[in-house]
């Protein structure tokens, strides 16, 4: 008996020793902030994904097809980055639906717009970028840790890109996009640059 609990000692004492080696189970703590930043994100890439689905439905109009894919590719590492932390994932599975009540109503809000004609379903586009890329601003300085910064900073030059692709579609029209969320300096500055690469 002696020599089973010893046995059994051992086995625990070692077992123990290799989960804390383990990297997976030293993962640092998110603070709060960092976990409603991420929860908030996850669904604020759902709502662009959404919109863009919803317009595309309306005009067929290709560019929003593609973005809707990068929206789908941004959700994915948001999640990726969650799985990690461990944050629950409150975003639901039903297109246009919100567990946040100020997203679903940008949404509602952003799909009405889509309704009246595709100039505005290309401005709520623009408008959409614009949010998120101030938003990402903010979530960009709640946190240090590498990987959630990376996941920021790839999500917002993918926003870049649309931002531009958004207002190259505009400006064909002849319609100009006011920036409603970034300076307008800041906005002046993202449509004259080139298209970037973002999948770091
Ligand atoms: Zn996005
Ligand atoms: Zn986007």
């Amino acid at each position: 008996m002696k020599n089973i609990l010893f046995i059994l000692f051992i086995f625990l004492f070692f077992s123990c020793d290799k989960a804390s080696d383990d990297p997976e189970s030293i993962s640092e703590e998110l603070t709060l902030q960092e976990k409603e930043d991420l929860q908030f994100l996850k669904e604020e890439e759902k709502l662009a994904r959404d919109v863009y689905l919803y317009a595309f439905d309306l005009y067929a109009y290709k560019v929003f097809e593609n973005i809707s894919k990068s929206e789908q590719m941004h959700m994915n590492k948001v999640t990726k980055i969650m799985n990690v932390y461990q944050v629950e994932d409150l975003s639901l599975p039903e297109r246009g639906k919100f567990t946040n009540a100020e997203l679903q109503k940008l949404y509602d809000d952003l799909t009405e717009l889509c309704d009246r004609s595709l100039d505005d379903a290309l401005i709520a586009g623009a408008t959409i970028e614009d949010v998120d890329i101030k938003d990402i601003e903010d979530f960009i300085q709640n946190t240090d840790l590498q990987d959630v910064m990376n996941m920021y900073l790839s999500l917002s030059c993918g926003s870049r890109n649309h931002m531009r692709t958004f207002t190259k579609s505009l400006t064909t029209l002849g319609i100009e996009y006011e920036p409603q969320f970034i300076t307008e300096k800041e906005y002046i500055e993202i449509i004259n640059h080139s298209n970037e690469k973002c999948n770091f």
